[in-house]
């Protein structure tokens, strides 16, 4: 044997399956500037002006880079009020993807959240999950439903390496169905790739026994498939039996065992509008049909302009493609991988659509009370311009009984990758950013809320720093604001 073939298989890397054709022109900002630019935020990133942000990882949701197939589809857009010949193109790719009868469009995920909770739940119903997801709950609380979390227990330590993190406990679930009775329970809302815990994906096993034990209960099940392809792409590299099939093969398999889904496409699906609801029962899918002309528009359009139908459809096809697939995953794991080496706490495994750090973790001292996600997140973007959020109390909310904050057991930042718009160059600026602030976190000062909106505070919740027991005030900045980094 010769002695080459002794050496180690070389690493193949992620790198991009595309070239880039035009670029936007980013604003680059001094220190000053950000400061000045998150007291006037409120701290709160979601409030920050988008031409003061450098690398952009609020969400990955609509960021995305549209292909020019896609650009030039919206070329093709019809216009008709009704019957757009894109609602059938489209029609058409969700079929072949994802397998359900009769897709209804909406302008984006929530509103077909709006319409399955609607129709389906009623004063006094629970809805398990697999971890909450901020609209979703809410839409299940708005049609008189409660949402009970039932997933397994290791999506909530951030430090298990379980592969499968978004997995069902039904263990859980079967007790809670014993404890309220199938009646009370109109659908199981099973999500892929759980946001909340990080991106972390269920397993087809899992999958197929959550839908065979509410099935033999009469319980519905419907997916929320906005990240079903980041999933089946996990389901291929981790799952035992699945490594040789495709990844249109997994996703048809994920969905084949439900009963429809919501879908946000403004994630997987590669476009910055859009979503759908896919159902397989003729008479809920009339019913929807119906309501949606009352929230969204005609159900050949639901919201969305026949050129983002025709778009969304091209970006669902390029979005099964496994190289784009293996490139967007690869993307983040690469970020997360660098951080993991330099002992920056982020919860593991790496989830599919972004890195999630371990705020709690990463400043100890911080009391829970001074929302230390939130604080690390605006003192990334005074650091270098990297927007960031906060996945944690902020997030939760309160208790719609006590009316107290809820503390979740994840307190975390998450750094949201867009899928096909930033190079491995803008990554090593995050990862030089975060480490940064690693090295001196007691330059970093929790907040105090001061203005809270009743819905989904995280969206326009406004804070002040807290220093000690001082709080400063209105242009007033903390410590870490205004002394002078080190390395820039
Ligand atoms: C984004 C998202 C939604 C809501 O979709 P929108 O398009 O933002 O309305 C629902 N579920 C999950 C898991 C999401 O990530």
């Amino acid at each position: 044997m010769s002695e080459s073939t002794n050496h180690p298989p070389i690493a193949r890397s992620w790198a991009e399956p595309y070239k880039i054709k035009m670029v936007e022109l980013l604003h680059m900002t001094t220190r000053d500037q950000r400061e000045r630019a998150i007291t006037e935020a409120g701290f709160n990133t979601f409030l920050l002006p988008s031409k003061d942000i450098y690398i952009d990882l609020l969400t990955d949701s609509g960021t995305s880079a549209m292909s020019d197939r896609q650009w030039a589809g919206m070329m093709l857009g019809d216009e008709a009020y009704a019957g757009s010949r894109n609602f059938f193109h489209l029609e058409e790719a969700v079929r072949q993807a994802y397998g359900y009868r009769h897709i209804i469009p909406t302008h984006q995920g929530r509103g077909a959240e709006h319409l399955l909770s609607q129709l389906c739940i009623h004063s006094g119903d629970v809805v398990p999950g697999n971890m909450y997801f901020t609209t979703t709950k809410h839409h299940q609380e708005l049609a008189g439903g409660r949402f009970a979390d039932v997933i397994i227990d290791e999506a909530h330590d951030s430090q298990s390496d379980h592969p499968f993190k978004g997995n069902i406990d039904l263990d859980k679930l079967s007790r809670l169905i014993n404890e309220v009775g199938a009646d009370k329970i109109p659908y199981l809302s099973l999500e892929t790739n759980v946001n909340m815990a990080g991106g972390q994906p269920c397993s087809l096993e899992n999958i197929r026994a959550t839908c065979d034990l509410c099935h033999q209960h009469s319980i519905a099940v419907f997916l929320d498939a906005t990240r079903a392809v980041e999933n089946a792409f996990f389901i291929k590299q981790r799952e035992r039996g699945c490594e040789n099939l495709s990844i249109p093969d997994i996703l048809s398999q994920i969905c084949a065992c439900t009963d429809g889904c919501t879908m946000s496409a403004k994630k997987d699906s590669l476009v910055n509008i859009g979503g759908f609801l896919a159902l397989n029962d003729d008479e809920l899918a009339d019913k929807a049909r119906n309501l949606v002309v009352v929230y969204e528009g005609l159900h050949t359009y639901g919201g969305m302009a026949g050129r983002d139908m025709e778009a969304l459809a091209i970006g669902i096809g390029e979005s099964v493609q496994e190289d784009h697939i293996r490139a967007r995953i690869g993307q983040v794991e690469y970020l997360g991988e660098k951080l993991i080496n330099a002992g920056v706490p982020v919860v593991r495994p790496i989830g599919g659509h972004g890195v999630f750090i371990d705020a709690a973790r990463f400043l100890p001292e911080l009391p829970r009370e001074q929302f230390p996600a939130q604080a690390l997140a605006a003192a990334l973007y005074v650091e270098s311009g990297v927007r960031a959020m906060e996945r944690g109390a902020v997030s939760a909310g309160r208790d719609t009984e006590t009316g107290k904050n809820i503390f979740p057991a994840l307190e975390l930042v998450r750094l949201t990758i867009p899928r096909r718009v930033y190079t491995q160059a803008h990554m090593d600026v995050v990862i030089e950013s975060i480490l940064q602030l690693h090295s001196e976190p007691e330059r970093i000062v929790g907040v105090e809320m001061t203005y809270e909106p009743k819905y989904l505070r995280f969206f326009q919740a406004r804070f002040n720093p807290v220093v000690g027991d001082v709080v400063l005030r209105g242009s007033a900045t903390p410590e870490y604001m205004t002394a002078a980094p080190t390395s820039r």
